[in-house]
């Protein structure tokens, strides 16, 4: 197969007065998997919809594999696509279902039911082939969508919420097969979700959309540990978001004043300037308790528990300093020094200036 790049340039959507994107950029590189993930009516089903050609562009120019394709009708873009209710044909049993498009190809029959028979063996449907689409689960159904979608070697595959419809643990089972699938058959995926956990596991990148425009393009570990805006922060893991004022500048690092939860000292990764209002995302699980002893002068606060809930792999903790500001944290099970505090009780915690994230426009 033949995995081509995408490129977006410029490109825009307009529904009566909703700019439902925003004139953006982006390349998809072949072969890569990428994911736009944002909230609902973020805009990622359009901008799926405007590379297929299910929609047509305001403004921009769309390439597939350096070809300009903007004026192209769908089956002239070399993409293929897969939505979350994918119907199958009721009436074709699952064979002709996968065939389909090399059918429509003019593909010769012994050719056909060869790669048939070879992606009913990929996706665990060997001599299932004359079943048909009501007598497979949810999660075989899905396969077979997805094995109709890949036969026919679309330079880029586009996929909205593929899993969507899937319960949690046959989701988990389908993600790995989809990202066992992408790099067997090394195609460009342009993926839809709103499921950060699925785009995390999935992605070589991520693009974070929100209100029509892309916040945050990076790998998962960049969108996860360095979150740029607050917004990112808190739609991907759970973030605590802290607000200082800037006190001073140490090399490369700031020190903040952060009112009842003491000095903050973190990297800045841009100009600040003294007095300037700052805010940081810190992860949950980077904050602990501290085991013993005072309070740290950097990084680290008295506070008092207001609630504890358990999540079976830990506990997550909300605490609350002087003013009430609330800061919250997640430990494994075997990550509280001594016996799980209580309601009430008074914690100091702590954290490390590298898992404190300057936010931008907060
Ligand atoms: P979801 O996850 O709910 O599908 P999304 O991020 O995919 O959301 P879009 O479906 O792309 O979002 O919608 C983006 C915006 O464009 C929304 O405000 C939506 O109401 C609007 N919109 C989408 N399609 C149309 C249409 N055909 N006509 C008018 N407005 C539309």
């Amino acid at each position: 197969m033949l995995a081509k790049d995408v490129e977006l340039r410029g490109v825009s959507k307009r529904f009566g007065t909703v700019e439902a994107v925003r004139p953006l950029d982006l390349r998809v590189e072949a072969g890569e998997f990428l994911t736009l993930l944002g909230p609902s009516g973020c805009g990622k089903t359009t901008l799926l919809r405007l590379v297929a050609g299910l929609e047509s562009v305001t403004s921009g120019t769309i390439l597939v594999g350096g070809k300009d394709v903007t004026e192209q009708p769908p089956h002239r873009r070399d993409t293929g696509i897969m939505f979350q209710d994918y119907a199958l044909f009721p009436h074709k049993n699952i064979a002709d279902n996968i065939a389909y498009g090399l059918k429509m190809r003019g593909i010769p029959k012994s050719e056909r039911e060869a790669a048939t028979r070879d992606w009913l063996q990929r996706i665990g449907l060997d001599g299932m082939g004359g079943r048909f689409p009501d007598q497979l689960s949810g999660g075989q159904r899905q396969r077979v969508a997805l094995a109709r979608s890949l036969i026919v070697s679309p330079g880029a595959l586009l996929l909205d919420e593929p899993l969507g419809a899937l319960d949690a643990n046959l989701r988990r089972q389908l993600q790995g097969e989809l990202r066992h699938s992408h790099r067997e058959v090394g195609l460009t995926f342009l993926y839809v979700t709103h499921d950060q956990e699925e785009a995390i596991a999935l992605s070589d990148r991520i693009a974070v959309m929100n209100h029509g425009a892309i916040e945050q393009l990076g790998t998962p570990r960049e969108i996860y540990d360095r979150p740029e805006t607050g917004f990112v922060a808190r739609f991907v893991g759970r973030c605590n978001i802290l607000r200082g004022v800037v006190r001073e500048r140490r090399g490369e690092d700031v020190l903040c004043d952060a009112g009842s939860l003491g000095a903050l000292l973190a990297a800045a990764p841009r100009e600040v300037a003294e007095g300037e209002g700052v805010s940081f995302a810190l992860r949950h699980e980077a904050v602990h308790i501290a085991p013993f002893g005072g309070v740290p002068e950097v990084n680290g606060a008295a506070l008092s528990v207001r609630d504890v809930h358990f999540l079976g792999s830990g506990h997550r903790i909300e605490a609350v300093s002087s003013d009430g500001t609330a800061l919250a944290l997640e430990l494994g099970r075997r990550d509280i020094p001594g016996p799980l505090p209580a309601v009430g009780d008074g914690i100091v915690l702590r954290w490390e200036a590298e898992d404190l994230t300057m936010l931008r426009g907060e």
